[in-house]
């Protein structure tokens, strides 16, 4: 069976484009059309390797993306408080089961890589090169230009390997 491509997942002003398979030895197509408005976005699409590595996001061509786990915020704190409300009569054992049950969902979930700059989301890309995780800095910069209060300097090819954040 083949691997499944990568594909990105857009936002649009209504609500999402659809999401766009991409063919890593083709490239990323040129326009994007949105399944509830049928508004055309025109991509730019940043470099791709042949390895399916991903060195500039496929909608606006940004280097800098962030990878983060693709984890429903409710069901992470879904779980918890069910465990919170049984903890009295499991002998708190719910508790220990529900921090057992988040920490499999996280390490079997997979991963995002989102642009800084349009949100897009991209998903099943290879692993290499890897964007770090969310760092504040590189988003206050992007927001707020020279007048950023935590704004660092982007490093040359964005985030592509770049070290995690230390905060
Ligand atoms: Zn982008």
């Amino acid at each position: 069976m083949p691997k499944a491509l990568p594909w990105i997942d857009v936002p649009c002003d209504c609500d999402r484009y659809t999401p766009l398979r991409i063919d890593p030895a083709r490239g990323s197509d040129d326009t994007l059309a949105c399944r509830e408005c049928g508004e055309v976005k025109t991509l730019t699409p940043g470099k791709l390797d042949e390895a399916g590595g991903l060195w500039g996001c496929q909608v606006c061509g940004h280097p800098e993306l962030y990878t983060s786990k693709d984890m429903p915020k409710a069901l992470g704190i879904g779980i918890v408080v069910i465990a919170a409300i049984l903890a009295p009569w499991t002998n708190y054992i719910s508790l220990f089961v529900a921090a057992a049950l988040d920490f499999a969902l996280w390490y079997l979930l997979p991963e995002t890589v989102s642009c800084y700059l349009c949100e897009t989301e991209h998903r099943g890309f290879a692993s290499k090169p890897k964007h770090p995780r969310f760092d504040l800095q590189v988003s206050d910069r992007l927001k707020y230009g020279k007048k950023a209060v935590m704004g660092k300097p982007m490093r040359e090819g964005g985030t592509a390997n770049a070290p995690e954040p230390e905060h």
